[in-house]
């Protein structure tokens, strides 16, 4: 396993639609423990492959206080909507960044397993936002599209004037950033998904 670098916002490679993945082998779960030892270390409750430039449809998702509850998600889809919230939401590539965001209070999923097994699950609440957040991940969008133009603009400035003052690899750094405890992390004042 090992800890991979997080692409941040507005990095044109978050914008890449994500492949389905064909095969569940190995190769795709040494992925899956990739994402699971970034996701934890960053701290945060979720990630999509494509957060770490791996362009296929996977999303690990932890929202347990205790952080051992980890869900993995392959090829995931969602098959109806209910009803809405708003959440303040935060993402591991736009780091220090909440906004509030309206999205399905609670939805159908589909979805394979670390086994390569169809699963058919319902969520709600925190886990519904989380995974349609990491959904969006895979089809190229980012939280902040749902933010007003001039929100938008905001952030990516001071999000590109962050990155030259860091330079182009410095991981230490860019994790250093709004960097909050795991319990916070975990918490629901500050989602990083
Ligand atoms: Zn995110």
């Amino acid at each position: 396993m090992s800890i991979r670098q997080i692409l941040h916002f507005p990095d044109p490679r978050l914008r890449r639609q994500a492949n389905p993945v064909l095969q569940v082998n190995d190769s795709i779960r040494r992925l899956l423990d990739d994402m699971a030892e970034t996701m934890y270390q960053a701290p945060g409750i979720g990630l999509a492959a494509i957060q770490i430039n791996e362009p296929w449809r996977i999303i690990v998702i932890d929202i347990s206080p205790t952080r051992d509850q980890l869900q993995v998600f392959i090829n995931p889809e969602i098959l109806s909507r209910e009803g809405e919230q708003e959440l303040e939401e935060g993402c591991l590539s736009v780091p220090g960044i909440y906004e509030p965001v309206t999205r399905a209070r609670r939805i159908r999923v589909r979805a394979l397993n670390r086994d390569g097994e169809v699963i058919e699950f319902e969520a709600e609440d925190l886990l519904a936002t989380c995974i349609q957040h990491e959904i969006d991940h895979l089809d190229g969008k980012v939280f902040v599209d749902y933010l007003s133009r001039l929100k938008q603009t905001r952030i990516r400035k001071k999000l590109e004037k962050r990155g030259r003052e860091q330079g182009p690899k410095s991981p230490t750094s860019e994790y250093a950033i709004g960097h909050e405890s795991t319990a916070a992390a975990a918490g629901r004042k500050h989602l990083k998904i």
